[in-house]
């Protein structure tokens, strides 16, 4: 089954062009990553999957549904920020139940999804914490957690190790693998970062200026770079 599909979508701001007819398909349970340099329109292709941005142009599915004109909140996904985008007056496990609460979710159930998400995120004993009692890694986790909740059928993560610092980064992409196989979930994780992209992804899509350079297998994109840029960016970390 296929998690998602954009049919030639693109994007501008004012008289900007920022996404060139970007196509692309995310079958279920892959871990697809987006990558390339900075202001290349990675978040905005995010944003705009998330329905938190509107596409110029172009289709977006989730599963087999149109969800062009679908709010985020119906389309099945969940997305985790780079700044975490935690309520700072919330305990930890409201800010779990939160997005629950407001769909209407029954309390034993969110009871239920919030318990199974902390132990896997191993934030049992910080439940009652305010995010300002948290590090970096732990706040960074608990909106992971908000995410798991939900259940989505697709995961969104924009660059979300990028706040942490480099052994939490390990740690944390650790942690999202692992989560990746647990939950046979389908993400789809922006990054600047290639070491990122090489680890975690099955697949990797390039982007650049707003166009998509290429799409395949770490190994490859690797062995069979499909132009300088790929190559260049793909082989030397910057
Ligand atoms: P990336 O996430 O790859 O760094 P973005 O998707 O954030 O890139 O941005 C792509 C381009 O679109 C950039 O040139 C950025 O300045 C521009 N852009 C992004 N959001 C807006 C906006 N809300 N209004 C105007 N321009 C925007
Ligand atoms: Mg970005």
């Amino acid at each position: 089954m296929t998690a998602l599909r954009l049919e030639n979508v693109t994007k501008a701001f004012g008289g900007t062009q920022v996404l060139h007819g970007i196509d692309l398909t995310v079958e279920d349970g892959e871990f697809v990553i987006f990558v390339g340099p900075s202001g290349c329109g990675k978040s905005t292709l995010l944003r705009i999957i998330a329905g938190l941005e509107d596409a110029s142009g172009g289709k977006v599915f989730i599963g087999d549904q149109l969800v062009n004109a679908t709010p985020p909140a119906k389309r099945g996904i969940a997305m985790v920020f780079q700044t975490y985008a935690l309520y700072p007056h919330l305990s930890v496990k409201d800010n779990m139940a939160l997005g629950l609460k407001q769909a209407g979710t029954p309390a034993a159930e969110i009871e239920a999804r919030v318990g199974k998400a902390s132990s896997m995120l191993s934030l049992d004993q910080y439940l009652k914490r305010r995010p300002a009692e948290l590090s970096g890694g732990q706040r960074q986790r608990v909106a992971i957690g908000r995410a798991i909740v939900r259940e989505p059928t697709l995961f969104l993560f924009d660059e979300p190790l990028s706040n942490l610092d480099a052994a939490l980064r390990v740690n944390t992409r650790l942690e999202i693998a692992r989560l990746h196989r647990e939950l046979s979930a389908t993400m789809v994780y922006v990054t600047h970062d290639q070491v990122e992209a090489m680890t975690l992804a099955d697949k990797i899509v390039v982007l650049n200026g707003g166009r998509i350079e290429q799409v395949g297998s770490p190994m490859e994109l690797y062995n069979k770079p499909a132009n300088m840029f790929v190559a260049g960016f793909i082989g030397s970390p910057q």
